[in-house]
């Protein structure tokens, strides 16, 4: 045994196989592994050495998987687009003229604040949407604060235009390539580059089929948007005659390693494709919410569950969702369709919390090694501090956890068995600098890009 150390709780939350909580329970954790669960006090006893951390007022937890977040091009301008403004002029119109501004270090700030924000909300590994140019100075930015993550430089070849990103189908496939040759693994393994796709009808079959290639060389996942609302479905119909995922998987392109971003307007046959493919869907409810997809009027993410598909829980973009933390996400989750179906089945608090868990592990193709607390599997634990109003008093944990608590509660976090959030504070940056640097950016980002300031009230 190395460096151990046993982390005490009034509960461990375990997601193993049986769901086992245990009371006045403790997780081993030697160096970056789990070695043992069980009670606190038999692992006291077993192991007097280890260095003791929680206690009776803390829930021990596996970290959280945000499996669709953008970490550039949002972060730094958060909440900038008024919420009224309809889809197409929000992507068009504000996004991506944001996105095109950015610098290197600008996208590596913001990789850095959207970890931390993570982290500290109880989040330890994440599904990157796509970053929009400096995927270097990201991957490095996301060592220093220490998160678990897929990353991946976010290509496409269809639309001219902004042209400060345009990329023809031979560069996208060189961005590819070039990702997974170079970052498959970074940061001791905890960072590693996908396939990672624009989607929506931003890609030529060559690039479909090239990045689905390439994922297979290279043994990574595939990820992309799709159909978030009708102009994906309308599309591909006009152009191929047929829905998208019946389009993709003539392609070739589904599979167990594909994750696909939203799926709010699927039919029940892509469905049935989805499900005998075995991708993962990820499910981001404030987006739908924000930029009014329609999710809870015709999306199918009960009957998707009932097929058998893995869903998991995205926060997608600062300006579709303000914030990155994934409890409130989850908290939506299992309330969004028991309104809209008027069916409390839809979706227990426990069933939210595995989508949460287990199912973003499984969309991460990390199922062997995170998602829960299991011996073997990878240190990455959460504490959270139950000392707080909403959490007292405390008895029905898995019920709290998603429908009273939120990343506020989150005290200590731990990835890879090392501590990055102790006590509500990172151990690995200097927060105070990084939120001064993420201000002046979002100032001078916006500046830079021409758009106009749209507070509607007064400002003076
Ligand atoms: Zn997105």
């Amino acid at each position: 045994m190395g460096r151990t150390t046993l982390i005490e709780g009034r509960y461990v939350v375990s997601m193993n196989a049986t769901r086992d909580l245990i009371q006045d329970g403790a997780v081993l954790i030697d160096d970056d592994r789990i070695v043992a669960t069980g009670k606190a006090a038999d692992l006291r006893a077993a192991h007097p050495d280890a260095e003791r951390v929680g206690g009776d007022r803390f829930v021990v937890t596996p970290g959280l998987v945000n499996t669709h977040i953008h970490i550039t091009g949002e972060p730094l301008t958060r909440g900038y687009v008024p919420d009224d403004t309809p889809f197409e002029e929000n992507v068009f119109e504000w996004l991506c003229p944001l996105y095109a501004v950015y610098t290197a270090a600008e996208e590596r700030l913001s990789a850095q604040l959207a970890a931390v924000e993570m982290l500290k909300s109880g989040t330890t590994a994440f599904l990157e949407a796509g970053t929009i140019r400096f995927l270097d100075e990201v991957v490095d930015g996301l060592g220093e604060v220490g998160i678990r993550g897929r990353v991946g430089r976010w290509v496409w070849d269809l639309p001219p235009e902004p042209g400060v990103y345009r990329q023809d189908t031979d560069v996208a496939i060189g961005h590819l390539a070039r990702q997974l040759r170079e970052l498959r693994s970074a940061a001791g393994g905890r960072i590693g580059a996908w396939s990672i796709l624009v989607g929506h009808t931003t890609c030529s079959d060559p690039l479909w089929r090239a990045a689905r290639a390439l994922a297979t060389e290279h043994g990574v996942g595939l990820s992309f948007h799709m159909s978030p609302a009708r102009l994906d479905p309308d599309a591909f119909i006009a152009e191929f005659g047929q829905r998208p995922m019946i389009h993709l998987d003539q392609l070739g392109v589904l599979g167990p390693d594909v994750a696909i971003t939203h799926c709010v307007h699927v039919d029940d046959r892509e469905i049935e494709v989805m499900a005998s493919r075995g991708v993962s869907v990820v499910h981001c409810p404030t987006t739908a919410l924000k930029v009014s997809y329609g999710v809870t009027q015709v999306g199918k993410m009960p009957e998707m569950v009932q097929a058998g598909i893995n869903l998991s829980i995205g926060t997608d973009g600062n300006n579709a969702s303000n914030y990155s933390d994934l409890h409130r996400a989850t908290y939506l989750v299992a309330g969004l369709f028991k309104d809209a179906r008027t069916d409390p089945q839809m979706f227990p608090a426990e069933t939210a919390y595995e989508m949460a868990t287990l199912g973003g592990a499984r969309t991460l193709l990390l199922q062997d090694e995170i998602g829960s607390l299991e011996p073997g599997k990878k240190a990455d634990v959460v504490l959270h501090d139950t000392d707080r109003p909403e959490w007292r008093p405390l008895l029905n944990v898995m019920n709290q956890l998603v429908w009273s608590a939120d990343g506020r509660s989150v005290h200590t976090v731990y990835v890879d068995g090392r501590r990055v959030v102790d006590g509500g504070r990172m151990t690995t940056v200097d927060e105070e600098r990084l939120y001064a640097d993420a201000q002046a950016a979002g100032e001078e980002i916006t500046l830079r890009s021409g758009l106009p300031d749209r507070a509607k009230f007064p400002v003076w």
